[in-house]
């Protein structure tokens, strides 16, 4: 599997089956803030995003938001509203929050995933951190004008990948 490549494509995070992640060892998921939780353009979670949080708990998988957002407080205080922990200032793509998240959350990396909607940053820190990932499709348009930098190249590296569409829950 490439730097580039996932190992699952959602449309969306509250699409993920919780009973497949938990089936594939999975006892821990870290989470990307910014267009994965919390839309680009808000400053909450939807409900439908903490309700599928709270169900990954209920099945034992413990949470962790690892956000690269320079805002600290606005970080902890989505992690706190979602009952996750958290790891801000991440700079991912480099894989050490990652590593750091693990520690604090007493995983190992082949039981954890990577879930977040940007390749370059979300799907290569997981690759590189020997932890599986999960891409979703970002859930709102606005983002960092690096942002829109890096999607021109992720369109290329996302051609002929299908998103997996849960169904309506
Ligand atoms: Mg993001």
């Amino acid at each position: 599997m490439g730097l580039f490549s996932a190992w699952r494509y959602f449309e969306r995070v509250d699409q993920i089956p919780v009973a497949e992640l938990a089936a594939a060892g999975v006892t821990c998921v870290l989470i990307d803030r910014d267009n994965t939780c919390v839309p680009r353009d808000a400053k909450v979670a939807p409900p439908a995003v903490s309700a599928w949080l709270d169900e990954v708990r209920a099945a034992g998988i413990k949470t962790c938001v690892v956000s690269n957002n320079f805002h600290g407080s606005q970080v902890e205080k989505s992690a706190r509203e979602l009952g996750c922990e958290v790891v801000h200032h991440a700079m991912k793509p480099a894989p050490f929050a990652l590593r750091r998240a693990l520690s604090l959350m007493g995983a190992t990396a082949d039981e954890a995933v990577m879930i977040g909607d940007q390749v370059f940053t979300d799907v290569v820190a997981g690759n590189l951190a020997g932890v599986r990932t999960i891409l979703v499709r970002p859930q709102s348009r606005r983002d960092l004008w690096y942002t829109h930098i890096m999607r021109v190249g992720e369109r290329l590296v996302l051609r002929g990948k299908t998103f997996e569409d849960g169904g309506e829950r």
